[in-house]
């Protein structure tokens, strides 16, 4: 989608520190990064919010937190735990509008969040 930060990233317009990518899917580093290890999952679609979200993102959703596995697993906190967290639009906190899932981990996480 034209003018969609993450599409950009998504298509190499725009320089990310991605950690992983498929057909479906790009994994980069958090810019901000608000724990150790914050890495973005996002897929190569544009949806703008996990309420657009379709029957046909069935398989793609539990793609994403397949993913989100393995990283968790490569980057080391996977035992200890870890969080995934999508943010659905302004109540939540999302500023990015193309859904993406947050996968945060190496540090110790309070509930309930802020
Ligand atoms: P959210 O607030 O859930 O919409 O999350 C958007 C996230 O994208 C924030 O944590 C930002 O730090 C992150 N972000 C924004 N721009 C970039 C970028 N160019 N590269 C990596 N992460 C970014
Ligand atoms: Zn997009």
């Amino acid at each position: 989608m034209e003018g969609c930060l993450f599409c950009k990233i998504a298509g190499g317009a725009i320089k990310a520190d991605v950690v992983y990518q498929d057909d479906r899917v790009v994994s980069f580093r958090d810019i901000n990064p608000q724990a150790p290890v914050h890495l973005l999952i996002i897929p190569r679609e544009h949806i703008s919010t996990i309420s657009d979200l379709q029957e046909q993102h069935r398989e793609l959703v539990g793609h994403i937190f397949l993913v989100a596995g393995k990283l968790a697993d490569q980057f080391g906190i996977a035992r200890e735990g870890y969080r995934v967290v999508a943010n659905c639009r302004e109540a939540a906190g999302q500023t990015v509008f193309h859904a993406h899932f947050h996968l945060l981990g190496g540090r110790q996480f309070g509930w309930p969040p802020g």
